[in-house]
């Protein structure tokens, strides 16, 4: 099989499922991330010959495609910022708002220069802000939590793939109670999906995301924000910042609960026109 009939295969199989324009765009994702070939090989080179094991996993992507597996997940990996990420069924796959938290929080602090500042990255999964951030700036010493200790192998082996050093703790966010930290920075994109939203939900993210990186008890849906407010009470410096991925559905009941502790607080919109990240400052 050449590239090109690779290509055609796709088209020709996928077509059902998927508009052109994204199965042109997963058929090159994975000559890219997996097959290692140069983004111009389509234009320059689409009679070469693929390896066996290539047109074989060709196959698999396609079946696995038509059951809606997301490519991150058939691919192992997922890009964010500049960063390769290896991902897997465990973790979510890093979106696009996400981005932009991170994004919010190297303007917010462009300037440091000399003062290293301290940062926890709570329910840190694949690792993408904590990574993304100890990436950009030296400056900023960063531990990532999570409550799944073979989650943090992951984190780990992303950070190091990426050549940063980050602090990585295994803790639930229930139990908090043992840490001490003196932070200047908490960031979280915590699970904050409510359940009846389900039925808005594409089958790719329903049925092979982890739920428990999603959704939140319905009848508790900010269970995850309290919990940050409060380990922030005796962790998180007086002036220090908290930045969050927020769920617009919730947004005033967070408000609320924020203001019974002692922050300010700048709402800002994502690239899709939501209110999606909020950043509070310790009062
Ligand atoms: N933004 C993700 C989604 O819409 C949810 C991430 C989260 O729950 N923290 O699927």
């Amino acid at each position: 099989m050449t590239i090109i009939e690779g290509r055609q295969l796709f088209r020709d199989r996928l077509k059902e499922e998927f508009e052109k324009f994204e199965i042109d765009f997963y058929f090159k994702t994975l000559l890219i991330d997996r097959f290692d070939r140069a983004p111009t090989v389509l234009a320059l080179d689409p009679h070469s010959e693929l390896l066996t094991s290539e047109a074989i996993f060709i196959e698999a992507a396609i079946s696995q495609l038509l059951k809606h597996r997301p490519l991150q997940y058939i691919l192992g990996k997922a890009h964010f910022r500049n960063l390769n990420l290896k991902v897997d069924e465990r973790v979510l796959i890093p979106r696009p708002e996400t981005e932009e938290l991170v994004d919010w929080i190297l303007e917010d602090h462009f300037e440091i220069k000399e003062k290293p500042m301290k940062l926890l990255d709570m329910g840190t999964g694949s690792g993408c802000i904590a990574i993304a951030l100890a990436k950009e700036k030296e400056q900023f010493l960063v531990s990532a939590l999570d409550c799944d200790a073979e989650i943090l192998e992951l984190t780990q082996e992303n950070a190091q793939a990426n050549g940063v050093k980050i602090n990585c703790i295994h803790q639930d966010m229930n139990q908090m109670e043992g840490v001490d930290m003196e932070l200047d920075i908490i960031v979280s994109n915590p699970p904050y999906v409510l359940p009846q939203e389900k039925k808005q939900m594409k089958a790719n993210v329903l049925k092979y995301e982890p739920h428990q990186a999603l959704f939140v008890p319905q009848e508790d849906p900010l269970i995850f924000y309290r919990l940050i407010l409060e380990f922030a009470v005796s962790n998180l410096k007086p002036k220090g910042f908290i930045y969050l991925e927020i769920n617009p559905m919730v947004n005033q009941a967070l408000k609320d609960l924020i203001n019974s502790f002692s922050y300010t607080i700048l709402e800002r919109i994502d690239i899709f026109g939501k209110v999606r990240m909020m950043r509070l400052q310790k009062k």
